[in-house]
């Protein structure tokens, strides 16, 4: 490379951003050091984008480097865990300064919001690929998981859905959005906003959670697994923002599965919070949710009986199981998401 190693790292992540002082040795030597907080554990997640597949070649680099850290803060805050510490494993097919320094900015623009210090990485040339690692903790025994809901439990989203959705779709160029929404559901796609403050409210209280990154179904679909069980969602309580109702419809216009509905279900890159919470704690709840700027709707309950059901404005069942749903999945497919 005509930039060295050193001197990328060196001019675009080293002595840059937030400094903790639980950090006791950072970028530079073999290994970062940090200090845990006395009677946590350690949460750690990881996530790789790779050019062409997990993002478009053309996407702007300050967004991919806001989102590469951005998917990992929200995978912390769906355990219940407080973001600490990142790594990032940069690998470019050339030094391109633009590139590194608009990537750079998107990178600590979100990690200084949500005090979270670079503490080492590794930079090499080859094929655009960016990998994040966030450390995170969590008072001892309180990460939240994805087992352990129970028939009675209520189950709540943060935010609203499909919005990424239909941006992505626009970008495929399958849909136009008017201008006066469409810089909202771009941001929305590009720039997600990690519920960090939400998650770490919610430990001690949800009985399991999980981040929304593949659609509202097929990740409330992990929780149904893992804690064997079922649910029924009331389609209406789904929240969806004033764009994506103003674009695609609310749900009064919708009578079967279609489109609005495989967008706001199905389309993934949400990255709010799905949850569970025993219906006895309803009112703690509500009282923490009404903390949350981005809002929290129950949109179900949790049953015994296994499947995922979509109750219908006019009171009938939609079972996700059935061919729909199995059409859903064969379009996601051949979108190559
Ligand atoms: P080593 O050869 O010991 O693996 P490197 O030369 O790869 O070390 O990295 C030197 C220092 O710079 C290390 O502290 C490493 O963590 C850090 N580093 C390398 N690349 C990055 C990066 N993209 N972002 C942040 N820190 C980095
Ligand atoms: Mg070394």
């Amino acid at each position: 490379m005509a930039m060295s190693e050193f001197e990328i790292i060196r001019r675009y992540f080293a002595d840059r951003g937030v400094r903790r002082a639980d950090v006791v040795v950072g970028i530079g030597d073999d290994g970062a050091v940090v200090r845990l907080p006395p009677d946590s554990d350690l949460v750690t997640v990881v996530d790789t984008l790779v050019a062409g597949v997990h993002f478009p070649v053309e996407t702007r680099p300050e967004d991919v480097g806001y989102k590469s850290l951005a998917v990992n803060l929200s995978d912390v805050a769906a355990m219940g865990a407080t973001p600490a510490w990142a790594t990032l494993a940069l690998t470019v097919p050339r030094p391109d300064e633009a590139w590194l320094s608009a990537f750079a900015r998107g990178f600590f623009e979100l990690a200084d919001r949500c005090g979270v210090q670079l503490v080492g990485g590794d930079t090499t040339r080859g094929p655009l690929t960016v990998t994040v690692q966030v450390q995170a903790w969590v008072p001892k025994g309180q990460a939240v998981r994805r087992s352990g809901a129970k028939p009675g439990d209520l189950i709540y989203v943060t935010g609203t859905v499909g919005d990424a959705g239909l941006a992505l779709r626009a970008w495929q160029q399958k849909i136009k959005l008017p201008a006066d929404h469409g810089d909202y559901l771009f941001a929305r796609l590009h720039r997600p906003t990690p519920r960090s403050a939400e998650g770490a409210a919610l430990r001690g209280l949800a009985t399991t959670m999980i981040d929304i990154s593949d659609g509202l179904a097929a990740d409330l679909g992990h929780i149904l697994e893992a804690s064997g069980v079922g649910a029924t969602l009331n389609l209406r309580e789904i929240p969806l923002s004033a764009s994506f109702v103003a674009v695609a419809g609310g749900w009064n216009e919708f009578h079967d599965e279609g489109d609005r509905l495989r967008v706001a279900l199905t389309a993934g890159d949400d990255y709010e919070l799905c949850f569970t919470v025993p219906a006895t704690l309803r009112k703690r709840a509500e009282d923490i949710f009404s903390r949350f700027a981005c809002g929290c709707r129950a949109i179900g309950v949790i049953e015994s009986a296994p499947g995922l059901r979509l109750r219908q404005g006019d009171g009938t069942l939609l079972s996700l199981r059935q061919s729909g749903y199995d059409h859903f999945c064969q379009d996601r497919r051949d979108e190559g998401q």
